[in-house]
């Protein structure tokens, strides 16, 4: 037990370092994912005896429950429900959003939120569920975890309640694959996830006005992109008389060098092919694509302070008038055009296609936090409804855009942010304060976003949504379906074999250990940290993924 929850701590620590790192949005990690070659249409009927009513839709469920309620709106109760829900609370907020108020006023639900604020939430987390009393609502951020107690029943089954919640049945009827990612591997679904909306979140940039200063055209080919970097490198597009540019530069250390490697085809992590779960650093092609990549890194092509930069890295290189390309997340990047306009005269710093036409991050099907329902929660079928009112059409909207008339502005039917409050730069975090884009358990709609980019993130977020075939299948969150046995397994072998390839590649790409020489020990050391063990038990969970 203590190991497992020091490593959910050092878990989130790290979910909270890389969403300090990601400002504009939640960062989904450079993963891949099988390609939906399984049909929408089945899903494995786990629930209990149900099956007839689940067909009946459209009915508002308390409808067929109180046949003579002609209309009840949204509500879900006639009286005032009161429930306690277990939430993290910053120090910002005080738990009594404003958009859980509204929602209240719709449903007659109301939920109170029990953690104090500025709580260590994971140790509170693991208090509670080791006291065994648990509040109606628990939100977390963990499907492992979720899993293991809900399997040991301190959650409820929502598949066993789909009968009474349409809007949430139909939405994973429409989404097979946020289906598969929140269900368990003993079939149940414990918690309901955070979803975000479309493909693209990072994009590729590169100074166009640089290319035009050196009469060059956008690069596609990794060939045309090492010919942009070179002349970016020696023909001082900046002007200053030095060869001081920074053709490649990140602020994500070892994941900056991993957004290079499909240019050769090769994966940083796990991927799956034709079902098969692979290991990328195993593969022939991650091999080319270190070679390559050093070569470049020793050519001055690629930050050479690329595994030290961090999140300054965009500030300073573009501030400077240094970098020349980045792959970043598309919102924030491309503010910076507006942010350093009178330092750096004619910036242009652009969206363009992933190099080879082929981009490594792609949104998830589902986040891994979400919230579930406990088995201690007096009136679950109520509670079931709650979570069923955040799929209506009016739930979704609160959860996204806030509340009408006072956040935004419903025209011809779409919902506009109110001006005044958008021309805030504070605009996002005022709207989180006020209990938007919460993080539990609804269905993201990317135009809330959309509203506040500028005009070059719009036409660069766009440009990745309208190419689905740029996108490498991203690999599942398989936490919910790894089984105890194999959750231990797996954290207990899977993190020195992280660490060492990672300490690898640096000594690659620094030039410190020559690629040919030393990939054969490297896979023969992966072996020795039983590698093989951990595909295998990725390979359990994934096969109970696409089964699903
Ligand atoms: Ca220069």
């Amino acid at each position: 037990m203590s190991k497992t929850l020091k490593r959910a701590v050092l878990f989130l620590l790290a979910l909270c370092l890389i969403l300090s790192v990601a400002a504009c949005s939640k960062p989904a990690a450079p993963e891949t994912k099988e390609p939906e070659t399984k049909p929408a249409a089945e899903t494995p009927k786990q629930e209990e005896p149900k099956k007839e009513e689940e067909l009946k839709k459209e009915e508002e469920p308390k409808q067929e429950e109180q046949p003579e309620e002609e209309d009840m709106g949204l509500l879900i109760s006639k009286e005032p429900v009161e429930f306690t829900f277990f939430y993290n609370v910053s120090a910002a907020d005080d738990g009594q959003w404003d958009v859980l108020k509204e929602a209240a006023r719709l449903t007659n639900v109301n939920l109170t939120v029990t953690l104090a604020k500025n709580a260590n939430f994971t140790e509170a987390w693991n208090l509670m569920l080791a006291s065994g009393e648990l509040t109606d609502f628990v939100n977390s951020y963990w499907p492992d975890q979720v899993t293991k107690f809900g399997v040991e029943g301190a959650f409820a089954p929502i598949n066993e309640y789909l009968d009474i919640m349409p809007h949430f049945k139909a939405f994973l009827d429409a989404n097979p694959d946020a289906r598969r990612s929140m269900t368990s591997y003993d079939g149940n679904i414990y918690y309901i996830p955070l979803m975000p909306d479309g493909n693209a979140s990072y994009g590729w940039f590169i100074r166009n006005d640089w290319l035009e200063k050196l009469g060059l055209e956008v690069p596609y080919t990794k060939e045309e992109l090492y010919d942009v970097f070179t002349a970016f490198r020696t023909q001082d597009p900046n002007g200053n008389g030095e060869q001081d540019e920074v053709p490649y530069f990140s602020g994500r250390r070892s994941q900056g060098i991993d957004f290079l490697l499909p240019m050769w085809n090769a994966y940083p992590y796990w991927y799956a092919e034709n079902g098969t779960v692979k290991f990328g650093p195993l593969q022939p092609e991650y091999k080319e694509a270190m070679k390559n990549i050093a070569q470049w890194y020793a050519e001055g092509l690629i930050d050479k302070e690329i595994f030290t930069r961090g999140g300054s890295a965009r500030a300073d290189l573009l501030g400077n008038n240094l970098g020349g390309s980045t792959h970043e997340w598309i919102g924030s990047t491309a503010a910076f055009n507006d942010s350093l306009a009178d330092q750096v005269e004619g910036l242009d710093f652009e969206p363009m296609a992933p190099p080879e036409g082929r981009e490594p991050v792609r949104r998830s099907a589902a986040y891994t936090y979400g919230w579930s329902v406990s088995t201690q929660c007096k009136d679950i079928e109520t509670a079931m409804k709650y979570l069923d009112f955040w799929f209506t059409e009016e739930g979704r909207r609160l959860a996204n855009f806030g509340i009408e008339g006072v956040h935004y502005d419903l025209v011809d039917g779409v919902p506009v942010f109110k001006e005044e409050l958008l021309a805030d730069p504070d605009f996002k975090s005022n709207l989180v304060a006020a209990g938007a884009q919460p993080e539990f358990g609804f269905k993201q709609d990317f135009a809330y976003e959309a509203q506040w980019l500028n005009d070059i993130a719009r036409e660069g977020q766009k440009l990745y949504e309208e190419h689905e075939e740029w996108f490498l299948p991203l690999f599942p969150e398989l936490g919910s379906l790894r089984t105890p046995e194999e959750f231990e397994q797996y954290s207990a072998l899977y993190t020195p074999i992280e660490t060492y390839v990672d300490e690898t590649v640096q000594q690659w790409i620094l030039g410190l250990k020559d690629v040919d020489e030393t990939y054969d020990a490297f896979v023969a050391q992966l072996q020795t940290l039983n590698v093989d063990e951990v595909i295998a038990v990725q390979q359990a969970a994934y096969d109970r993924y696409m089964a699903g």
